[in-house]
């Protein structure tokens, strides 16, 4: 009994040495992005002085360094980042994204531009875009899912 779960063992760990020398050749496939959710219900939009829901489902192949969100005003005239460097996505295949990011009451209004990139472990970077209206404040439409 003990010797068969040796031997499985080890056909385990052989396995696992020849996937992993096999995998070395060729490189991870580049990191997949699929924005499920930008704003409530995916409503496109955001309100300054609240934070903006946000949702992305993520698939690395070569396992996920880093997230970058970064949000700017079509003119480049305001600019709002936001980095994932450590924690649950860090070190992951697949991950479902879901943070809320701040929008700062002093934003200006208008149209905004959503770019979401992941780098993974091999330094492949993919970089998904949206455009986000950001609108006055109002109670009413308040989530806080
Ligand atoms: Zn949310
Ligand atoms: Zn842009």
């Amino acid at each position: 009994m003990k010797k068969n779960i040796i031997l499985s063992l080890s056909a385990i760990i052989v396995f696992t040495l020849l996937a992993i020398s096999c995998k070395k050749d060729d490189e991870a496939a580049k990191p997949e992005i699929t924005l499920t959710e930008v704003g409530h219900e995916n409503s496109k939009t955001a309100m300054r002085g609240d934070d903006m829901h946000l949702e992305a489902d993520i698939v690395a192949e070569g396992l996920v360094k880093r997230i970058d969100v970064e949000f700017h005003k079509e003119d480049g005239s305001y600019e709002i980042e936001k980095a994932y460097t450590e924690g649950k996505y860090i070190g992951v295949k697949n991950t479902e994204f879901h943070e809320h990011i701040d929008i700062p009451e002093e934003a200006p209004l208008g149209e905004y531009h959503l770019h979401f990139s992941v780098t993974d472990q091999e330094g492949q970077t993919t970089t998904v875009e949206a455009h986000v209206q950001v609108v006055e404040y109002d109670e009413h439409e308040h989530h806080d899912e």
